[in-house]
C-alpha cells in the first residue's frame, strides 16, 4: 500500500525544477505545516503535480501553492490535498481490508483524485465542465490510474455507485448540500470547504453507527465555488 500503483515514463520523472530534489522540498513544506501521514506524503511525492498543469506552469508545479487549469478553475493547493487526503485516512480508509470507496466532487485537473487512487481507493469522481473532465481522463490513463468519472452536476452525488466511505467535496458551498450527507457510508466521513467567495472552512463530518452526524471545523480555507449545471 505504501507504493502508489503508478505507471511512470520517462516526463513523469521530471527534470530541474519538477525533479525529485525540488519535489522533496514540497515535502518538507507540508511536514512544516502540520502533514503527519507518511502515506499521503509519499503519494505526494510520487504522483507527478507537473503533469497535471499546463506545460507553461510545470516549473511552479511543486510550489505550495493553487495554480490555474482553465475555465476560471484551479488546481487545489498540495497542502490543502494533503488535509483533506489525511482526514479521509484517519477514519481508517486503508485498513479494513476490502478496497475503499471515496466520492470526489470537482474532478479538475484530476490532480485530487489520482492521490487517492495511488493510495489504492477505488476513487469515482464528479466534474461539471466536460473539456477538464477529458483532460483529467487522459492522465488518469496515461498514469496508469483506474478512477471512475462522469460529467454531471456533483451536488446530487453519485447515488448508484453508493454510499462512499469517504466524500471529498473540492469546491466551495455556502452550506452543506444534504444530497451528499446522505450517500456517506456508516462509519463514512465527508470533507468539505464551507462558506462564501470570501472566508470558508473546511469541515468534516462523520456519520456515526447510530446514524447520527458528527461535525468538526478542521481550518480555513479558499476554494473555487460549487456552480449548478454541466459546461461541456
Ligand atoms: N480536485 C480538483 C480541484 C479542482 S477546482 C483538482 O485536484 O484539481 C474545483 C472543481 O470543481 C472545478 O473543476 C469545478 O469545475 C468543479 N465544480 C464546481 N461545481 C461543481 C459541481 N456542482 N459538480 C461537479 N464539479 C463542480
Amino acid at each position: 500500500m505504501m507504493t502508489p500503483r503508478l505507471r511512470l515514463q520517462p516526463e513523469a520523472l521530471g527534470v530541474g525544477m519538477t525533479s525529485q530534489r525540488v519535489r522533496d522540498r514540497l515535502i518538507e513544506r507540508l511536514r512544516e505545516g502540520g502533514i503527519r501521514d507518511e502515506r499521503v506524503l509519499n503519494a505526494i511525492r510520487t504522483v507527478p503535480r507537473h503533469l497535471f498543469v499546463d506545460e507553461a506552469l510545470a516549473t511552479r508545479a511543486y510550489e505550495d501553492t493553487a495554480l490555474p487549469i482553465g475555465h476560471g478553475q484551479t488546481i487545489s493547493q498540495p497542502w490543502v490535498v494533503a488535509r483533506m487526503t489525511e482526514t479521509l485516512l484517519e477514519q481508517g480508509m486503508l485498513e479494513q481490508g476490502r478496497p475503499r470507496k471515496v466520492l470526489e466532487i470537482g474532478t479538475g485537473s484530476g490532480y485530487q483524485a489520482a492521490i487517492l487512487a495511488a493510495l489504492g481507493i477505488e476513487v469515482h469522481t464528479v466534474e461539471r465542465i466536460g473539456e477538464l473532465l477529458r483532460v483529467a481522463r487522459k492522465r488518469f490513463r496515461s498514469l496508469g490510474l483506474n478512477v471512475r468519472s462522469k460529467h454531471d452536476d456533483g451536488r446530487a452525488g453519485w447515488a448508484e455507485n453508493g454510499p462512499f466511505d469517504g466524500i471529498l467535496v473540492t469546491a466551495a458551498a455556502p452550506a452543506l448540500v444534504d444530497a451528499l450527507t446522505a450517500q456517506l457510508a456508516v462509519g463514512g466521513v465527508l470533507v468539505a470547504p464551507v462558506g462564501g467567495s470570501g472566508a470558508q472552512t473546511l469541515v468534516r463530518l462523520l456519520r456515526r453507527e447510530d446514524g447520527g452526524i458528527e461535525r468538526t471545523d478542521l481550518a480555513p480555507v479558499v476554494f473555487v465555488p460549487l456552480l449548478s449545471g454541466v459546461l461541456g
